[in-house]
């Protein structure tokens, strides 16, 4: 599967915005903060959690092509709403620049392999290690997980995944979103509450296998949303 082969940045953005685009962006916007403030972006089914990443990233090169990323000027207090708005969107931590390849942000849960419950890896150490699940970031999901954190003798990135397996753990791949930055990963992780967001601990969704979510993401219409 090679992620690569999708188009993440459309020339077309880069043209100045038209007036009605501008209200798509902020309404676009606002849904997207909507859900992840209720939560309901890691409950969608996977097609349509995968679409909200792919407005998610819309939106953000929409903003960062209006509104310019190196010195932005200060809102004016003339300003008319959607000017106020568009500021607004152009400040949030997920709008700013974002370079670096676009991949697949994921999340790993730990269960318990006879159970097949959620299972937190309880180090043995005075620090009292403790994770339930592991964030990470991947330009190919497929040989991340199926060959990399799936094998034991692995040695590459995701140490604590070895040291879960070893410990008796298995996991699931239990939530992606596509396409993601490293930024937008650190950022998954840096707010915190894995549990939270996981599919699996919530009950709200199934594992998912990396095989058919890579295949059902390549089948998405992308030119669309971010013509
Ligand atoms: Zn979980």
């Amino acid at each position: 599967m090679d992620s690569a082969s999708l188009p993440d940045q459309p020339p077309s953005l880069k043209q100045p915005e038209s007036r009605p685009a501008l209200r798509v962006t902020e309404l676009a916007s606002g849904l997207l903060l909507l859900l992840d403030e209720h939560g309901i972006t890691g409950r969608l089914p996977l097609d349509a959690r995968a679409q909200a990443s792919r407005l998610r990233h819309a939106v953000k090169l929409t903003v960062q092509a209006t509104t310019g990323t190196a010195a932005r000027p200060p809102t004016p207090p003339s300003a008319t709403a959607g000017e106020l708005l568009q500021a607004w969107i152009a400040a949030q931590p997920w709008a700013q620049p974002d370079p670096g390849p676009v991949g697949w942000a994921y999340l790993l849960c730990f269960r318990d392999p006879a159970t097949g419950e959620h299972r937190p890896l309880r180090g043995n150490g005075c620090r009292g290690q403790f994770a339930g699940h592991y964030w990470g970031w991947t330009d190919d999901l497929v040989r991340r997980i199926n060959r990399e954190h799936r094998n034991p003798n692995w040695t590459g990135p995701g140490r604590l995944v070895q040291v879960a397996l070893a410990a008796g753990l298995t996991f699931e791949l239990a939530y992606v979103e596509y396409p993601a930055t490293r930024s937008r990963e650190r950022r998954l992780k840096n707010q915190g509450g894995a549990y939270r967001r996981c599919p699996l601990c919530r009950g709200t969704g199934s594992p998912l296998d990396p095989v058919q979510v890579a295949a059902a993401v390549s089948r998405l219409p992308v030119a669309r949303l971010e013509d």
